[in-house]
């Protein structure tokens, strides 16, 4: 297990604020971060039901897809992936990568795509290929919500964890509700969404449906500073070129861990942080920046976080 001390730049002169960061971007080289803790009862229903072929859906830069096909060729079976969006001028490196690893992929119209398991394509899907397995974008549902609070338990009984408040990024918040339901005492979570006010509910709902309950003392924020899911601020770009210099060999990834880190730290600096040791959970993504502009990447070419 391994936690590291995040320096943040407020904090070059002495301060009292002890920051520690875990590396859920190392645990492994096969889709590291919190993918493969939601993905982990998912497959292992899918094995246990014999499936041949294992289904998805995710956005052609989705760090779901990366760990979906990586487990799947870990345990040899076939995936297929609805990708959301019809028109392809050229396969995203993610998806190139998937196709690499023998995955089969599925154009849909948004429209249709938003529909999920009652979507027309996943019909279609079905008519192709007998014994699917479908997993939930994301690896959402009970099952991915038990993956990752088997997660926050191994992180949390760690003697490093010890007193800390713990942080999590969130999109759909199952693995902040993974998090919620551990042994931990209090919890912030990050949403990578812009004018989400019912997160503290979904994560409880969450929960509720896996047969668990929220037992942290709970904390939501939006994300109300870069313009939404997705866009990088010029401001969060100079942030993190400044905490990788402090931090080297700290990389946080585009969309969810780096804006949580930025928004502690914004209120951090106005004094408004109250908590004295704070443990970040990493929850990788790093190939995201391969799906970033060339003149928004903080850490130079992104080549090394293919996939
Ligand atoms: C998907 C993802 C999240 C959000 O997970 P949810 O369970 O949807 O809240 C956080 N961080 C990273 C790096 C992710 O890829």
């Amino acid at each position: 297990m391994r936690f590291d001390t995040l320096l943040m730049p407020s904090q070059v002169s002495a301060s009292d604020k002890e920051f520690l960061i875990y590396r859920g971007d190392l645990e492994c080289n096969i889709a590291p971060g919190n993918k493969q803790h939601k993905l982990k009862y998912h497959l292992q229903k899918a094995l246990s039901e014999s499936c041949q072929y294992v289904a998805t859906f995710g956005g052609p830069h989705s760090n779901h897809i990366a760990a979906f096909v990586a487990r799947c060729q870990v345990l040899e079976v076939m995936p297929l992936i609805v990708v959301r969006g019809e028109t392809w001028a050229e396969l995203t490196p993610t998806l190139r990568a998937a196709v690499a690893a023998g995955a089969i992929l599925f154009p849909s119209s948004r429209q249709d795509y938003r529909l999920g398991l009652a979507s027309e394509i996943k019909q279609t899907v079905d008519g192709y290929y007998s014994n699917v397995y479908w997993v939930p974008e994301g690896g959402a549902g009970s099952l991915g919500v038990l993956g990752c609070l088997d997660w926050a338990r191994v992180i949390s009984q760690d003697q490093q964890a010890e007193g800390a408040h713990f942080c999590v990024a969130s999109g759909t918040g199952v693995t902040a509700a993974g998090f919620a339901a551990s042994d931990i005492d209090s919890l912030s979570v990050f949403s990578a969404l812009k004018g989400v006010s019912n997160l503290t509910e979904d994560i409880q709902l969450s929960c509720q449906q896996a047969g668990l309950q929220v037992t942290a003392k709970l904390s939501t924020f939006d994300e109300c500073l870069h313009g939404g899911f997705g866009r990088m601020s010029k401001e969060l770009l100079v942030f993190l070129k400044t905490l990788y210099r402090l931090n080297p060999g700290i990389e946080l990834d585009p969309v969810y861990t780096s804006k949580m880190v930025y928004q502690v730290y914004q209120m951090e600096k106005k004094g408004l942080w109250p908590h004295k040791r704070t443990l970040f959970v990493h929850t990788g993504g790093l190939q995201g920046w391969l799906g970033m502009k060339k003149d928004q990447q903080p850490y130079g070419d992104p080549v090394r976080f293919s996939c």
